[in-house]
């Protein structure tokens, strides 16, 4: 199951020749490509399948600084003034709403995580504080929960992804850009070091530059280079709620829920305490790497051996420009929607504000994260690899950093000056 994206008029036909070709029209493809043809860049984008048919249709649109590493905090308030300059930049109102993100804590020792992250925070000149459980009974009325307390930063917020990349995709292509959908990017065509071009499946575009926003395919086509980036999937729900009262704009995370207000009235919910983790040949090859991580999260994994297994296993591990590839083999990552933790999300967050009685599912959904070892992208080169820039791994919470990290991209492919520091983003970290 897949949420409604707003439909954007793309082309059929391939162009023979572009400046810089983006491969991958999820909202960091789409917003590079708009950064760069607002500088006057002829520029391609080619989907395997339908723009933000992944990741970026299918995101909770939480846009927050919050519990962000601190040298990523530079990224997300970028984003905010870029939010904040969409509905101008795009014509349309994405539902970008400053109406704040609170997070609960149930227990001291989440309260202590908060405080934790509030200190390593400090002197970047963020308005996030922590709450006592009185002042959530006041801001979210209606609960029936006692809290410990919280964290609150009243300038985080939320948009609308079901709308946000079709704007973004419109207004680029208003700029002159080319998008192509159901056109895989099979391979790179290369002369020594120097990327010259994409194989794709309806033919050849001769390109100096390309962007790579695969999102969670990133590490089969850079593997089939012989390159090796470690990301690994973890699937996320969500639910769509029918339009109801609720007990706040504010955006709120639970241990076991979360929910925002959506602009059409309803509510985006999940169980925020728990991820799908179908198990593939992947997590036995890389699972060392997520020690720290899975020693933290471990709680949250909902472990599965299942057909996922098989379904990927029989995708190629090597293709060269003339085979059908994995990405034609599979246009839309649709994971199964695992109803047990929706029930489980829709029971938490009744109990906690029993307002939410009220809510009817509309529809419920998953989406496939990629998510690398520290949780941060890679925005940037490969050493050896010239003309290739890297936009991806954005690790669950790249939807709300797109704005500033299209932009970033786009300034590394012209080697302006970024306007943040690109070092957390490199790739030679691994
Ligand atoms: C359920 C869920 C909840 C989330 N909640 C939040 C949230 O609240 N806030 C937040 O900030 N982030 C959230 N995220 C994360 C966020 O959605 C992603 O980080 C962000 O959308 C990544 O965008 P992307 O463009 O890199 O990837 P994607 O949207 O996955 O786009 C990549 C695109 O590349 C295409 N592609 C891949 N290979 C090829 C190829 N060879 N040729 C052509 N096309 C190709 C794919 O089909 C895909 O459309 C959530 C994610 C999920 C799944």
């Amino acid at each position: 199951m897949a949420p409604k994206i707003d439909t954007v008029e793309t082309a059929t036909d391939i162009p023979s020749q572009a400046s810089v070709v983006v491969v991958g029209g999820g909202i960091v493809g789409l917003t590079t490509a708009l950064n760069l043809a607002e500088k006057g860049v002829s520029v391609t984008v080619l989907e395997k399948g339908r723009l933000a048919g992944e990741q970026s249709s299918r995101n909770l649109g939480w846009i927050r600084k919050t519990s962000r590493a601190r040298r990523d905090v530079p990224m997300s308030l970028l984003s905010d003034k870029l939010w904040a300059e969409m509905q101008q930049r795009t014509g349309v109102d994405v539902g970008y709403r400053q109406n704040g993100i609170l997070f609960v804590a149930k227990s001291e020792a989440e309260m202590a995580a908060h405080e934790k992250w509030l200190a390593s925070v400090q002197g970047l000149d963020l308005d996030s504080r922590l709450v006592s459980g009185q002042q959530i009974a006041e801001m979210v009325p209606g609960g029936t929960e006692s809290w410990v307390g919280g964290i609150y930063t009243p300038s985080d917020g939320y948009a609308e992804p079901m709308i946000t990349s079709s704007a973004i995709a419109n207004a680029a292509i208003r700029r002159g850009v080319t998008i192509v959908e159901r056109c895989a990017v099979r391979t790179l065509e290369r002369s020594g070091d120097k990327v010259t071009g994409v194989q794709t499946e309806k033919g050849l575009i001769t390109c100096d530059h390309v962007v790579l926003a695969t999102g969670l395919w990133s590490r089969k086509f850079l593997a089939n280079m012989g390159v090796s980036f470690p990301t690994l999937p973890l699937v996320c729900y969500a639910i769509r709620s029918s339009e109801m009262d609720g007990p706040t704009d504010i955006a709120v995370g639970a241990p076991n829920f979360s929910f925002r207000k959506r602009l059409d009235g309803g509510y985006t919910i999940c169980q925020r305490g728990a991820v799908g983790s179908p198990l593939l040949l992947d997590h036995a090859l890389l699972g060392m790497k997520y020690l720290p991580m899975f020693k933290d999260g471990r709680s949250m994994l909902r472990i599965s051996l299942g057909r996922e297994f098989v379904e990927d296993l029989r995708l190629k591990r090597r293709w060269s420009p003339d085979d059908v590839s994995p990405f034609e083999k599979v246009r839309t990552m649709d994971p199964r929607v695992r109803e047990d933790i929706n029930v489980e999300a829709m029971e938490n967050i009744q109990a906690a504000w029993p307002t939410f009685a009220s809510a009817t599912v509309e529809e419920t959904w998953g989406g496939t994260m990629d998510i690398t070892p520290d949780s941060l992208p890679v925005i940037g080169g490969i050493d050896g690899i010239e003309g290739l820039t890297l936009s991806t791994g954005y690790s669950g919470h790249g939807f709300g950093t797109s704005p500033a990290a299209g932009q970033l991209t786009a300034e590394l492919v012209l080697e302006d000056t970024p306007s943040i520091d690109p070092s957390p983003y490199r790739f030679d970290r691994f």
